[in-house]
């Protein structure tokens, strides 16, 4: 089962880099046009806990970002050589989406579009929304920290610097072959570490955290020099995690889920039930996750579970849903999770109870 696993975690991530090369490939940077009529409202509630992931700030991260009374989210739409993302937003109160871009003659295929050519890594910052933006020219291709200015993205760092997440006052990145470096306001970038670090890249309290091949480390970004400290090497010599800001969460040979505090002390088992990683999320008060075993057949990995996060009482089923989980997401203060399907990464959304479960849909 365990090389089952592996193997759907590493296609997992293949998906995912092809995702990211689904560009258009003639997406050169030009200008960006004023989008006009482009409107989004930053009041998010102040002071979001940690264990929310639409701030960047966990595995899953950076696909969708809630920016008060709407959801920011990617999806694929079709273009004339295959599937790119774009940038929708859903209005929590109505439940409908519409493009990003509200340039009514715009069709959300060019890089002018404010909707379209961005990468992910949603992240709002002191009323700023960033994210990153690639562009692939003649099979090559760069990335750009790119930031919201009057309803278009436009370019903040880069060439080779796709952001992560900001801490303090510096943004921190990473290059095109996936080192990790800080912008500072003024002057060069600095490397902080060579490796390609694994999916997760967080920042909490001061500290980097990532996988390098078989070991989650942490980098401590107020005392250079930045050496990489081992907090954790899974049993399962993936360095594969996610964190609620109190705890990290890994996997053991059998992919049950692990906890420790942030430096890997007091290791806990969680549950014994072979865990599907990206579904992992947390609020307030439960871990939300799917499972895998290995077996696509067996009706148990198409559901939605959660358990305490005081690890008190049983898992319970919050819903069947048909299709197996990519992500889930949860939002501070909304009674509402988004989940992705693996198989055709459409969102959906479902209440906290496991009751109402609706597809996003797309407008035309
Ligand atoms: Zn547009």
């Amino acid at each position: 089962m365990l090389s089952i696993i592996r193997f759907f975690i590493c296609a997992m991530i293949l998906v995912a880099a092809v995702a990211c090369t689904a560009y258009d490939s003639t997406g050169l940077l030009g200008p960006v046009a004023d989008s006009d009529g482009t409107h989004v409202s930053f009041n998010p509630p102040s002071d979001i806990p940690y264990n929310y992931a639409n701030m960047l700030k966990g595995l899953p991260g950076g696909e969708v970002l809630d920016i008060g009374e709407f959801i920011l989210f990617f999806s694929y739409i079709n273009v004339s050589n295959g599937n790119a993302l774009c940038l929708f937003e859903y209005d929590k109160r109505t439940g409908e989406v519409e493009y990003f871009c509200k340039n009514a003659t715009c069709a959300h295929n060019t890089p002018g579009c404010a909707a379209y050519s961005l990468n992910g890594n949603l992240e709002l910052v002191d009323g700023t929304v960033y994210a990153e933006r690639k562009i692939i020219n003649n099979g090559a291709y760069t990335i750009y920290m790119v930031e919201l200015i009057n309803g278009s993205f436009v370019n903040k760092a880069g060439p080779d610097f796709g952001v992560i997440r900001h801490w303090g006052s510096k943004a921190y990145g990473q290059t095109n072959d996936g080192a990790l470096i800080y912008m500072p306001d003024s002057g060069k970038p600095e490397t902080i570490l060579e490796y390609f670090p694994h999916n997760t890249r967080v920042i909490v309290d001061g500290y980097y955290y990532t996988g390098i091949i078989e070991e989650i480390v942490r980098i401590d970004l107020r005392n250079p020099p930045y050496e990489p400290e081992i907090v954790v090497l899974p049993k399962n010599n993936l360095p594969i995690f996610t964190t609620d800001g109190t705890n990290l969460y890994y996997y053991d040979e059998f992919f049950h889920m692990v906890r420790s505090d942030m430096d890997g002390k007091n290791q806990q088992a969680v549950l014994e039930w072979p865990i599907w990683p990206p579904s992992v999320n947390f609020d307030d008060e439960y871990i939300y996750f799917s499972l895998y075993t290995g077996d696509s057949s067996e009706p148990e990995n198409y559901n939605l579970y959660r358990m305490k996060l005081d690890l008190t009482g049983v898992p319970e089923l919050l819903a069947e849903l048909g299709f197996r989980i990519q992500s889930t997401y949860t939002f501070y203060q909304y009674d509402k999770l988004f989940l992705t399907s693996q198989n055709n990464y459409k969102l959906y959304a479902i209440s906290k109870d496991g009751t109402g479960l609706a597809e996003l849909m797309l407008p035309k």
